[in-house]
């Protein structure tokens, strides 16, 4: 059994007015009452994000944003800073989400960037790698993960590691329906491992969650999450649905 607390993370993307958002609280939180086993993160987008803190107060659920900026403040039109989210009540925060490296031209600079500026402000930072499908098939699964895991990591020390979250997120199994199996999901965190292992000391890399993402449904969250090597879920359909999220919290453990 992990010793890690396993964090499940609803990523929301656009979707989502926050009359929705608020909606999907009232009816997601007593489905999750009491429980304990998990951590439970929303992530709603920004303008959702006061809304999503207002209705979890006296809950359990922490909130996170899907993304920020590296700066701390300035003329940067559009974005959002680490302290405006922890200051609107975010304890999380997604970084490196494989649509912002496809769509928004971010990099493992930027990541590395922002996962200091996270940790400055107190976020818990969600850091996300994964190979493409081309990769993958290409043989070059461990070596992206490498890159892209030490990458995110460079100048970060043992000490300032701790509350580092990753999310092994195979590009090819995020929205398609297509899931990684537990067996290759559990070979890619410890290649995950292993590379924080080399980065930080085996202490700190045994202590760190990595946590899966990729069509995680209801129906696999069980399989998913009982991998020892498995430490959560990053879930991005699947979580918009109230109740489809809570079974996924709420999964059975062997
Ligand atoms: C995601 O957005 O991080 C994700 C894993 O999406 P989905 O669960 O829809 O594949």
């Amino acid at each position: 059994m992990s010793k890690r607390k396993p964090l499940i993370a609803a990523n929301w993307k656009m979707y989502k007015t926050p009359a929705d958002a608020a909606a999907f609280v009232t009816a997601f939180a007593p489905l999750v009452k009491g429980h304990t086993r998990d951590e439970i993160v929303l992530c709603p987008s920004f303008l959702s994000v006061a809304t999503v803190v207002a209705a979890v107060k006296g809950t359990a659920i922490h909130v996170g944003g899907q993304n920020m900026h590296w700066q701390e403040e300035g003329a940067f039109t559009g974005e959002t800073s680490a302290a405006m989210l922890h200051a609107a009540g975010c304890t999380h925060v997604v970084i490196g989400h494989s649509e912002r490296r496809q769509f928004f031209g971010e990099t493992d600079e930027t990541v590395n960037q922002k996962l200091h500026t996270a940790l400055k402000h107190k976020l818990v930072p969600i850091v996300c790698v994964g190979e493409l499908l081309a990769e993958r098939e290409g043989g070059l699964t461990e070596e992206v993960l490498l890159r892209q895991t030490s990458k995110a990591l460079v100048g970060i020390t043992a000490e300032t590691a701790k509350p580092i979250v990753i999310a092994y997120e195979p590009v090819w199994a995020i929205g398609t329906g297509k899931t990684a199996t537990p067996e290759m999901a559990a070979e890619a965190h410890l290649i995950i491992r292993s590379c924080i292992a080399r980065a930080l000391g085996r202490e700190v890399a045994e202590q760190l969650r990595i946590l899966y993402g990729g069509s995680v449904k209801p129906d696999n969250a069980s399989s998913l999450l009982n991998q020892p090597e498995i430490d959560g879920a990053l879930v991005g359909g699947a979580s918009l649905d109230p109740q489809s999220f809570a079974k996924i919290v709420n999964y059975i453990e062997s």
